[in-house]
Parts: C-alpha cells; structure tokens; sequence
C-alpha cells in the first residue's frame, strides 16, 4: 500500500484518498517487520520526536493561539514544556524502562530464568481531544514508540490549527509507516474503531469513552481511557481564603477553565462563600488588570457551539461575582455562582469553563456525602489548614488524583501517574507510567534440562500417587 494520502480539507470535511483499513494495514506490515523492536531504532525515533519538539516549538504556540488564543508562557506551561520534559524522562530513562525485570526466584525454579519482558503491543490507536491539543495527541505518542509500538494518532478535528500542525509535521521527523497521522472527526473515527488495534488510548468525554470501550470489546482489545467529569474543590473553613481564591481562580482560568481537571464546583459554608467573594475582584484584578477581556493572558472558549453552551448555564444561575461575556470575541470572564441547588441545571454536567458554582454545605461530613453521591471525579481538591479534614476527605472518597492546597499541580508531578477512575476513566500516564501504559509485561520462564532437578520435580507426571501428591 502505497502510504501517501494527499488529504484535503474543505469546509471543516476531511477527504482522505486512503481508507482507515489502509492506514492500519499500512502500520500492521510495518509492525510486523520487526524494526519498532529494536532499541536503537526506538531510540532515534524518540530523538527525532525531540528535535522536532524542539525545532517548532514556536509553530506549536501559533497554532494554539488560533485554536485557543493560548497566551505563549500558558502554551509553553501547560504544553509544550511537558512533553520536553516528559520525552526526556524517557530518553533519560530508556534502558531501565526498556530491560526485562527478573524477580525473586521460587525455590522450584533455581536453576531457571524467571523474566519479565516488556513487550510492545503492536498497532495502536491513540485518539486525541481538543483542549490541550499539543499534549494529548503528542505525549502519549512518546510512550508509546518507546515501548516499540507502531501508531495511529487521530488528533481532535475541533482544534483545527493544531491537528494540522501535527498533521504536517509528524511524517517529516518520524518513521512514516510506523506512525501514522489520521485526521478527522467522528465519521473518520468511527471508521478507524472498526478496524483491529492492539491498544487503543483515548482521551474525552465519558459519552465517547463509552463508544470507544465498546469498539474495543469487540476484539477485547486493551484501552487507557482519559475522561473527564465534575471535579470538586472543597473550602474549609479553617483556611487561607485569599491563597485558596488565587490557586482555585487560577485553576478556573487556565486554558478559560477547558481543562479536564478544572475545579468544577466549589463546595464550603455559606461563611467561607462570602470571604471568597470579598477577595475574588482583588485576584482577578492582579491577574488580569482592570478589563479581563483586553488581557493577553486569558484564552478564548475554542467554538460557537461551546461558548452558547456555557452562556446557557451561566444564565441558569445566579453571579456572585463577573458573568460578564462577548459573543464575537468568543470571551467570557472568570464568573463564580451562587444559590447554587444539587439539582440546577448547571451540576448536571462538566462545565469546562470559567464558571465557577458555589454549593454551600454545612459540615465535611455534607462535603464527603455529596462527593460520594456522585460520579468519581477525574480530580479532587481539598484546600484547609486541618489535617484531620484533610485525611477524612482522602480516605472517604474516590477520585483520579488529588491535590491539597492548590489546583491542577498533581497532573504536572513528573512521578505520579495520571489518569481517572470509574467514570472519570481507565489507566493512567505521564513519567515511567507512559511506558508502562503502552507495553505488555510478558512472563517467561526459560526451563533448564538439568537431570537433578528434573528427577525432583518428575513427580508431576503420571501416573499419579498419593506418595507423589506429598511434594
Ligand atoms: P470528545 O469525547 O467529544 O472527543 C474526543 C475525541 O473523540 C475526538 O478526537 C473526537 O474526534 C472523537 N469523537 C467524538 N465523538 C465521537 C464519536 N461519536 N465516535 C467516535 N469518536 C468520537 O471530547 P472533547 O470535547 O474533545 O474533550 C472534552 C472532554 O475530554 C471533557 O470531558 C474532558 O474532561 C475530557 N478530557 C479528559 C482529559 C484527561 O486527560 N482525562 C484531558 C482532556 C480532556
């Protein structure tokens, strides 16, 4: 199969000349030469990955200020820096990740090998989202070449600018058998579930976690599937209020609050509501200067279709503080609601964006019961000065990660792996955890002939007795 497809894009429709069948099997007879097993291949690859990250860094920042007018240090912070950093954890790391683990040996087996090989799955199947384009497509792509695997890597077709980049600039640093770039939307996605992978890797919502599973339980095909959810941030009232309002706004405001680990809602007391209230204009003020809108340093929500959603329930709800918006400019300011019920419209589904409902609760013993009483959250945070609170809420409830006294900084912890649980998601990533997400730990035994031993273990073949049934 001939691997050129000269694609073209019009009115946002892909056209590919080349089927998802042929991409496959394009990347199937590239696996199966063999050459994504050897380590010095590997290597080089990810080195070319580096060099490519290195040599259109700038190119990655362009494309996510169309996408998302990404303010440069944000797309440095929260992108491109953390698939540097995590390439080069990689590279740094690659034979320890990349050498069999022998384990302790069973007396039974002291005079054989007893290996843990790590093997590559084959071809995989990694299906990016939109929000952070750079990293969710790219990082684990990393994992996987140098767990020797061959890729597909869908890029979400809704950062538009972004797809493109990657599109374009993957083939000319990479294998381009080896790792494949399919652009589309949900028609191409659905044709590339159709086919058979060895692995496939999404990133999304639950709803299209769901779809992915389920094309993957048709070949029981492995998956790690990065969803998101409502995240809770609970107040207590033994805290700073004013790092607490810094870290939590910061939070909400990244990336216009389009993050997967966004706080979604903040729970506390109606007493702690009103100190938050009282120092959220200060915050925004120092971040964003007096008119957020003309700051450089706060994104765009990236379509129509997501602003209208978001503009319907921030209408749905009562501002205690912003609610100001503009429709031509895709913008809307850092906005915290209040009067805020379980059953408004507004806590029925992940909000990623800068709204910021209040749900005031009269204890953490309420805090926890609402937590529980709900889907578990991708991340959790938990800002206060009381330890004890602090282990409760750790041990009563279940989430993806959390983070106590700040927001978002667990996902940027190099040794934690990241991923959700439950209906927030399946497996995890980042650091050796990348690598480990991509390979299959295969068990062998290598037996030896030696007479001593075969004469001590010949008692597990027949015929049998209740002699021999005593070793
Ligand atoms: P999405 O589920 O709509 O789309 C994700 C990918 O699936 C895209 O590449 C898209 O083309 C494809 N897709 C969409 N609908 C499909 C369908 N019906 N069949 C097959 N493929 C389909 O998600 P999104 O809007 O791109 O991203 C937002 C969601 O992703 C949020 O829920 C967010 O929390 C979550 N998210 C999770 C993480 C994480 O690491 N856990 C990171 C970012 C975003």
């Amino acid at each position: 199969v001939d691997i050129e497809d000269p694609i073209e894009i019009t009115n946002g429709k892909v056209h590919h000349e080349k089927t998802a069948k042929e991409y496959v099997h394009v990347a199937r007879l590239a696996f199966n030469t063999g050459r994504t097993r050897n380590l010095k291949y590997r290597k080089e690859q990810l080195l070319k990955l580096l060099k490519m990250y290195q040599e259109t860094a700038e190119d990655m920042v362009a494309a996510l200020y169309k996408d998302l007018r990404k303010p440069k240090q944000e797309s440095y912070n929260t992108e491109v820096d953390l698939i540097i950093n995590d390439l080069k954890n990689i590279l740094d790391n690659f034979k320890s990740y990349t050498t069999s683990d022998y384990p302790p040996k069973p007396l039974a087996n002291m005079c054989d090998t007893v290996e843990i090989k790590k093997d590559p799955y084959g071809v995989v199947l990694i299906i990016g989202a939109w929000n952070y384009p750079i990293q969710l497509s790219l990082l684990p792509v990393a994992g996987a070449i140098a767990a020797g695997n061959c890729i597909i890597l869908k890029p979400s077709e809704i950062a538009v600018e972004t797809a493109d980049y990657i599109a374009r600039t993957l083939p000319k640093y990479l294998d381009k058998e080896c790792y494949q770039v399919f652009l589309g939307g949900v028609t191409e996605t659905t044709d590339l579930l159709r086919e058979r992978f060895d692995y496939i890797f999404f990133t999304g919502s639950p709803m299209v976690g769901k779809i992915v599973n389920e094309a993957a339980a048709k070949y029981l095909t492995p998956v790690t599937l990065e969803l998101g959810g409502k995240s809770p941030a609970y107040i207590d009232d033994n805290t700073n209020i004013e790092l607490t309002a810094r870290r939590l706004i910061w939070g909400k405001t990244v990336n216009a609050g389009q993050t997967c680990v966004a706080p979604d809602y903040v729970l506390c007391s109606k007493n702690t509501q009103d100190k938050l209230l009282s120092v959220v204009g200060k915050i925004v003020k120092e971040m964003f200067g007096d008119n957020v809108q003309d700051s450089k340093d706060i994104c765009r929500i990236i379509t129509d279709r997501h602003f209208n959603r978001l503009i319907n329930l921030l209408n749905s709800a009562t501002v205690g503080y912003g609610g100001d918006y503009d429709p031509q400019d895709r913008y809307i300011g850092p906005t915290i609601l209040i009067d805020v019920k379980p059953n408004d419209v507004i806590m029925q589904e992940e909000i990623f964006g800068p709204l910021l409902p209040v749900i005031n609760v009269e204890s953490v013993y309420e805090a926890i019961t609402f937590i529980n009483l709900n889907e578990k959250p991708l991340a959790l945070y938990i800002f206060s000065k009381n330890q004890k609170n602090i282990n409760l809420i750790l041990e009563s409830t279940s989430s993806g990660g959390v983070t106590v006294n700040d927001t978002l900084m667990h996902v940027v912890c190099e040794s934690l792996p990241f991923g959700g649980v439950g209906n927030s998601g399946l497996g995890s990533y980042h650091g050796k955890q990348s690598f480990d997400t991509f390979t299959h730990r295969k068990s062998v035994l290598r037996k030896s002939f030696n007479p001593l031993m075969e004469k001590m273990q010949s008692v597990k073949y027949p015929p049998y007795s209740d002699g021999k049934m005593k070793f």
